[in-house]
């Protein structure tokens, strides 16, 4: 009911209040919006952030400050205070020494906790989002699914507009989580009920896995809060938790295994430049996937598409020496595992 939703507007406005943003207010519905059965629109602010630059910003600093950064690097396992690390490009393996082990390996935390014997409980579900062409201005919307009641968005993207997310159970290995068929039929049918003169021609999806907790059966029921589990003296895994508190989550571990201050609530993550020879030489950039998703998150627009792929790909193979059966294969990998395919 539009009353609790005044309600919950109303707290956020208060939580909100420090953050120099307008309060709640009514609106007229925007264009393009079903208006058959709409109760209201409420017009709110939120802020929306680049995870794969915010990544290696965060990660950049990190360099800065001291830390060795390694991509492409798998624990294997852990022993007599070293963790066994693979180079999964050479297959070399070697020892990392350390006094105190965190592991922070997102859906993945409970197979490496596993590693030293210790289990993480946990619900997984997958998200998936689909990314069109521009839906709306300079507004998202923000809608409750008809089908089962779901928040969904419509969230503008650069160029694009991404639309999601799907929350279902997933048990399998989280790099094998993919969109398929189902979600993309339940997001575009909610999307069509809201907006029924939207494009709907997918230009790329993506799917992620959600490390929750707790074994409430409805997914989108489970606990989003983290959780620090000590397995020993000397070593903790961090179970979900979100972007929005990761900050909070950082500074909770570093305060279980140090006594000296920790300088997070103060320190700002500088915001790196980002360019296609900067990713290669100062962010560790190996495949055209790195550059297109994970660094530059072009995959993620309008230049995601074969053309600027292949510009990309010329800047790598100088940069990295690859020739041209290299450089080709490179295109080939990222434009398969950029198509989505009913
Ligand atoms: C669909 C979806 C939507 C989301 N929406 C939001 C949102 O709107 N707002 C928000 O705040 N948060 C959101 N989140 C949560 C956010 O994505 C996570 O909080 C964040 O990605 C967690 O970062 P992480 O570094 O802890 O884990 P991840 O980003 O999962 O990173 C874990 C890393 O560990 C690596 N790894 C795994 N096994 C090993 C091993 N054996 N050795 C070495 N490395 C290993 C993996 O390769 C991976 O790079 C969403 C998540 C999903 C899935």
């Amino acid at each position: 009911p539009l009353w609790k939703i005044r309600l919950g507007m109303t707290l956020y406005d208060l939580l909100a209040r420090d953050r120099n943003t307008a309060p709640h207010k009514s609106v007229e519905p925007p264009p393009g919006l079903r208006r058959d059965g709409l109760r209201g629109v409420i017009q709110f602010y939120d802020c929306q952030v680049n995870d794969a630059r915010f990544c290696l910003d965060n990660l950049r600093h990190a360099a800065e400050l001291g830390a060795v950064c390694a991509n492409y690097c798998a624990v294997t396992g852990f022993r007599a205070g070293a963790a066994q690390v693979r180079d999964v490009i050479s297959n070399l393996q070697f020892e990392i020494p350390a006094k105190y082990f965190v592991n922070a390996a997102g859906p993945w935390v409970g197979r490496v906790a596993q590693l030293i014997g210790h289990d993480v409980p946990l619900s997984p579900t997958k998200g998936v989002h689909l990314l069109l062409p521009r839906l709306t201005a300079g507004h998202g919307i923000f809608f409750q699914a008809r089908s089962d009641g779901r928040l969904l968005f419509v969230l503008p993207w650069g160029d694009c507009s991404l639309v999601g997310t799907t929350d279902t159970d997933f048990t399998g290995d989280p790099a094998t989580a993919r969109a398929e068929r189902a979600d993309v039929d339940y997001l575009l049918r909610e999307l069509r009920w809201i907006l029924p003169d939207a494009p709907t021609d997918i230009l790329t999806t993506f799917a992620g896995v959600r490390a929750l907790r707790g074994n409430h059966r409805a997914p989108s029921a489970r606990p989003r809060e983290h959780r620090i589990l000590r397995h020993s003296e000397n070593f903790l895994s961090v179970a979900g938790g979100k972007y929005t508190t990761y900050r909070r989550i950082a500074q909770q571990v570093v305060d279980q295994l140090t006594d000296r201050p920790c300088r997070t609530a103060t320190t700002p993550i500088p915001a790196y430049p980002v360019s296609v020879e900067e990713a290669c030489r100062e962010e560790m950039a190996l495949t055209l996937e790195d550059v297109m998703w994970r660094r530059t998150g072009w995959a993620l627009s309008r230049s995601g598409g074969r053309e600027n792929a292949e510009e990309v790909a010329g800047i790598m193979a100088r940069e990295l020496g690859w020739d041209n059966a290299r450089t080709a294969a490179e295109v080939d990998r990222y434009l398969k595992g950029r198509t989505w395919h009913s």
